[in-house]
């Protein structure tokens, strides 16, 4: 922490909030470059770098408006705060690919929230492309059609990349535009979560963005 980082929390989460207005005023996604990340932050405890849990907080906002939301996760660590704080929330989806185990030591399969609305997908160290994508396709889209949601809220940590000096799973540049892709269709807020390899996540984010605009869920 620095002296500049509660203002930098509350201007990512006012970044996340005025994101929930633009997709549901139509506008098309949305990403938000913020830092720092949200989804470690529990409603009790700043942890894991995050102050506030920004996608949780922008799902209990887009709640106002939208009957259901789903908050999508693929950093490579488990976002136990947004889970922490939408546990009791029946309308709020959270589905979660991750590292297992690793910090924080939350996101066992079993963990599947009070009314069976959380999706958790632990990946073992060392998943590359072909597992991270057949569990995409076999587990998270499944969820994410059930959840049905009126806004998807995307915590994109970029830790995943196989050159992150953080994580452990080993997944491409090129997997990050194939998970916008498949989420494409939906009305889509992405948040910037992880990713500490700047190079990597430069090109990540920019391939992500591109399959966003491209893809169909
Ligand atoms: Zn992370």
């Amino acid at each position: 922490m620095s002296a500049g980082s509660w203002r930098a929390a509350l201007a990512a989460l006012g970044c996340a909030l005025a994101g929930v207005d633009h997709v549901l005023a139509g506008c098309g996604p949305a990403f938000c470059a913020v830092r720092p990340p949200g989804h470690h932050a529990t409603r009790a405890r700043a942890m894991g770098f995050c102050l506030l849990s920004t996608a949780a907080l922008a799902a209990l906002y887009a709640l106002e408006r939208v009957d259901r939301v789903a908050v999508l996760d693929f950093d490579v660590h488990h976002g136990n705060g947004t889970q922490d704080i939408l546990w009791d929330e029946a309308r709020a989806a959270y589905i979660s690919t991750h590292q297992w185990p690793f910090y924080p030591s939350t996101g066992a399969e079993g963990e599947v929230g009070a009314h069976g609305q959380v999706t958790n997908i632990p990946l073992p160290a060392g998943t590359g492309s072909p597992a991270y994508r057949r569990a995409f396709l076999d587990r998270v889209l499944p969820a994410l059609r059930a959840a049905a949601p009126g806004l998807l809220i995307v915590s994109a940590g970029f830790d995943a990349h196989a050159d992150d000096p953080l994580g452990g799973l080993a997944l491409t540049t090129q997997d990050f535009g194939w998970i916008g892709a498949q989420i494409g269709a939906l009305p889509t807020l992405s948040l910037l979560e992880g990713g500490y390899n700047h190079t990597a996540l430069a090109a990540s984010v920019r391939a992500y963005a591109e399959g966003l605009k491209g893809g169909g869920l």
